[in-house]
């Protein structure tokens, strides 16, 4: 059996980048920190600067404009200052694709030409916003389509919370003026399980989020944030400390013989390192239950052992254990469990006390479910027979 070959550091492709027409910056993304820095560079008197950063945030991020010239409590000259020398720039959305089941999959073109996927779940009262943290995936996981993409490059900051606004724009979510303040939220939580793993770009991420939860703009608490890993250990108490959102985990197996195949980081750091470090993670985010994700592989991680042993690993967590059954894709090495076999483990997991919800395939019609995601037209590719020996068959 030929062992995967995968790369389990980070090997991110460089991709040259160019400055926007005319090099003006883009607002979106910075934090309030940056946008005040930004805003004094451009002329901006020191004195002023809170007060500015406190409008400019205001127009952009909770009345979603887009241009300086409707930022109407700002004298015509300081909006003539902006323009000049910044821009308020999203991700171009390429296509909506909407689900019979409602889920709705924007693929979205961003500097450079490349794209990236962000889904939308509508479910009974909240919905969720699935968002990508890469274009592409360094990590190999041999069940994941992203995971099947050469090319990769980190998304910045503004190309992670442009996801969240054009999502905004496409449901109608921004607020109206003089309009009663409607409460009910169709984007209520965002998720970064889309492409890409979100440790492995930190910095980027966590500004993001910090952008997402600032309670003056799109204001989302840190409970509704859930951030998807591999296991990437050394980042896992960062993201404790510096987000301080719920965090999930892609756990899979319940052997490291078994998740070095299905998830190639566990060679760098295995199951017992894993769970060390999460045993310290609700503690240091004051936050509830780590989410421990399990792929439902037919034949490979999904037997009444598999579950046991996974109960036993997790002793002593906060814990709820997601079971996703497998979302093929063209080409994937793997099948679904059958129903039955998923059921009679979330039987075993639940009975041992842990909540051990279904997850139920959304957008599958259009290859919108999860793990199912890759830029279609995202050219450089690898071969069936790269994948195959990947998933070490
Ligand atoms: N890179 C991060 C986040 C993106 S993947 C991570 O791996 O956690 C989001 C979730 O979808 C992960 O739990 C991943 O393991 C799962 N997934 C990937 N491919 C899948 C597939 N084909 N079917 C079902 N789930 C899949
Ligand atoms: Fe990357 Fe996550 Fe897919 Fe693994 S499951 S290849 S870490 S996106």
């Amino acid at each position: 059996m030929t062992e995967p070959t995968s790369p389990i550091t980070q090997d991110v492709l460089t991709v040259p980048r160019k400055l926007p027409e005319g090099g003006k910056l883009n607002l979106v993304g910075l934090t309030r920190e940056e946008l005040r820095a930004a805003l004094i560079a451009a002329g901006t008197p020191e004195k002023q600067a809170k007060m500015r950063v406190g409008q400019v945030w205001q127009w952009i991020y909770h009345w979603g404009v887009r241009d300086f010239s409707e930022m109407t409590n700002l004298a015509k000259d300081y909006r003539a200052l902006l323009d000049a020398n910044f821009e308020i720039a999203l991700p171009e959305v390429v296509t909506c694709q909407v689900s019979m089941d409602g889920t709705r999959k924007y693929l979205l073109r961003i500097a450079g030409g490349h794209e990236v996927e962000a889904v939308y779940i509508p479910e009974e009262n909240r919905g969720t916003l699935c968002i990508s943290s890469q274009v592409g995936c360094t990590l190999t996981c041999s069940f994941c389509h992203t995971g099947t993409q050469k090319l990769v490059r980190n998304l910045t900051a503004g190309e992670i919370v442009g996801q969240v606004m054009v999502a905004r724009d496409d449901l109608g979510e921004w607020p109206k003026p003089g309009a009663p303040k409607d409460e009910t939220r169709l984007i209520s939580n965002v998720v970064l399980m889309g492409m890409g793993e979100p440790l492995y770009n930190f910095e980027n991420v966590r500004n993001a989020m910090k952008v997402v939860m600032d309670g003056e703009g799109l204001t989302l608490s840190r409970r509704r944030i859930t951030l998807s890993t591999s296991g990437i250990v050394p980042e896992i108490a960062r993201t404790a400390e510096e987000i301080g959102c719920l965090l999930a985990i892609s756990f899979h197996a319940t052997t490291d013989e078994v998740r070095d195949k299905l998830v190639p980081v566990n060679k760098k750091w295995n199951i017992a390192t894993l769970l060390d470090t999460l045993r310290d993670y609700p503690r240091l985010s004051n936050s509830e239950r780590i989410t421990f994700e399990y792929v439902m592989l037919k034949g490979v991680n999904d037997s009444d052992d598999d579950a046991r042993r996974l109960i036993k690993l997790i002793r002593g967590i906060p814990a709820k254990i997601n079971l996703i059954p497998f979302n093929e894709w063209p080409g994937s090495p793997y099948q679904r469990s059958d129903w039955e076999r998923i059921e009679a483990f979330a039987d075993i997991v639940y009975k041992a006390g842990y909540a051990a919800p279904i997850r139920t395939p959304r957008g599958e019609d259009i290859m919108a479910a999860c793990g199912q995601l890759k830029s279609a037209t995202e050219r450089a590719r690898k071969s069936k027979a790269e994948i195959a020996a990947e998933a070490g068959q």
